[in-house]
């Protein structure tokens, strides 16, 4: 185990008031800092590991009573970071958290960097580096299935798998190595072609793997979807209808980016951001327009656009220029207004945007709207069903190094099945294999650490 001589604190709860507020302090001096802030209300010369014990919290200096808390020692190595760890619940008010803290640094702990409890944890073996990352997928969680997706991945369900490979390749590399130092008719090893078979396989296994990233990406980072259309088809509309709530009609402060629209609905467990360009409008200021060129760089980069026209009329240059504004990317083509008499065909649609069966929809009655919420889905999930218990990757750390390695592999299948020599191959297995650890965090370095760790919390 690794030992980190300082002692860590910070706040583990949000900011803000709240019924209780967490102060977390962890490394050698945890206890130490403990014993010296807190008077349990039953005298006690030993605190038992895992055991809440009420009492009151202390000033350093005269001994005046800060607050009254519940506390908990968890001695090492059966902690979250696997050091000496204290936890004080105080009441939730920012003032009390902020004066224990205080306290327990003036006694003898530093405040700790953001994720530095977790970076703890994985440099003394509690979880490895996928799982440390999965902790924050769950904290962040947007819905169910985000947090289920976070929580197979806690449990280890990536690292099993990467560690699956790699003792496959490590066994091969073995035998390769040997094969070097003697030849085939020397020694009882399998033949080559037994190690060409099993990369292949592994190849095909790391192919799979990366197959389920957009879907994993999808359900944890969710997608987002610009509804745009002229003025006046029902953009709003459709935003307040898909959100299910009558919202207070939103009224665009002219000139502003403030009249730029995004909210998140949960789509069968995925979270869709939906932006609505209603109150984009074009603006001759130059910081305003600085603003909005930023709103369609956001825009631009949406996965789906929603392409609304207003059935009632007939389509215009408007609606056109829409169009053309939106070409190449991922449409779903909705005709708004169904409930009035239609101006537009199904034939000039074709002829316009052809390929994209329109939707019919009202956002003001709500028709079609169960169809446009279901096509949302079909896009965002490309029919594909991934099973609870697959491998799914969400994260595009994992996704590169999983590219690389099976790049590397295919060179080394490459040649293998071509008969060359051993010594060509092992060199790119071997940095496979380095990949494949940067993954779990065996082979990875400091600044991708450090890199990792600062996107988490403080307290974390
Ligand atoms: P936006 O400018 O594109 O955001 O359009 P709004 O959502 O503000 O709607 C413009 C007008 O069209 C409003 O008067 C809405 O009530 C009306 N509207 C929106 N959707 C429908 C619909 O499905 N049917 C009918 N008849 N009117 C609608």
């Amino acid at each position: 185990m690794l030992v980190q001589e300082d002692t860590i604190a910070a706040i583990a709860t949000p900011k803000g008031v709240g019924g209780i507020g967490i102060i977390r302090i962890s490394g050698p001096k945890a206890e130490e800092i403990g014993h010296r802030l807190f008077k349990p209300k039953k005298y006690s010369s030993h605190l038992q590991s895992h055991y809440l014990y009420y009492g009151t919290i202390v000033s350093l200096d005269g001994g005046a009573i800060l607050d009254e808390v519940f506390l908990s020692i968890m001695r090492k190595p059966h902690s979250y970071t696997g050091e000496d760890t204290i936890e004080i619940n105080c009441h939730g008010g920012p003032v009390v958290v902020e004066t224990v803290l205080h306290e327990a640094l003036k006694a003898g702990s530093r405040l700790a960097e953001p994720g530095e409890f977790t970076k703890r944890a994985y440099l003394n073996g509690r979880l490895d580096l996928a799982q440390a990352e999965a902790v924050i997928d769950l904290i962040m969680a947007q819905s169910n299935r985000g947090l289920s997706l976070a929580l197979s991945h806690l449990r280890g369900n990536i690292s099993i798998k990467v560690q699956s490979l790699r003792s496959s390749l490590i066994e091969i590399l073995a035998h390769l190595e040997t094969l070097i130092d003697f030849t085939e008719e020397d020694i009882d090893i399998p033949p080559s072609s037994e190690f060409s078979k099993t990369i292949r396989l592994i190849i095909d296994d790391i192919e799979e793997i990366l197959a389920t990233y957009s879907e994993g990406k999808t359900v944890r980072d969710g997608l987002s979807i610009i509804i745009t259309g002229k003025p006046n088809v029902g953009k709003s509309s459709l935003l307040n209808r898909l959100l299910g709530e009558k919202r207070a009609i939103i009224t665009p402060v002219p000139g502003t980016t403030r009249d730029f629209i995004e909210e998140t609905l949960l789509i069968k467990g995925i979270p869709i951001k939906l932006i609505d360009t209603a109150g984009i409008r074009d603006v001759q200021d130059q910081i305003e327009a600085e603003g909005i060129k930023l709103v369609w760089e956001k825009i631009a980069s949406a996965d789906v656009v929603i392409i609304l026209l207003d059935g009632s009329t007939c389509i215009t240059e408007e609606d056109m220029e829409v169009i053309d504004k939106n070409k190449g990317k991922e449409i779903i083509l909705a005709i708004n207004k169904s409930d009035l008499p239609s101006q537009i065909k199904d034939n000039d649609l074709e002829k316009i945007i052809p390929g994209i069966g329109p939707l019919w929809i009202s956002a003001k009655y709500g028709d079609g709207i169960l169809q446009l919420t279901e096509k949302i889905y079909e896009l965002t999930m490309n029919n594909k069903r991934i099973t609870e218990s697959d491998v799914v990757l969400s994260n595009l750390r994992h996704k590169v190094a999983f590219e690389k390695a099976r790049d590397l592999l295919t060179i080394a299948y490459n040649a293998m099945i071509q008969g060359l020599s051993p010594e060509l191959t092992v060199f790119d297995i071997k940095e496979s294999l380095e990949h494949l650890g940067d993954i779990i965090g065996e082979t990875t370095n400091e600044d991708v650490l450090d890199r990792i760790f600062s996107t988490f919390c403080i307290g974390k």
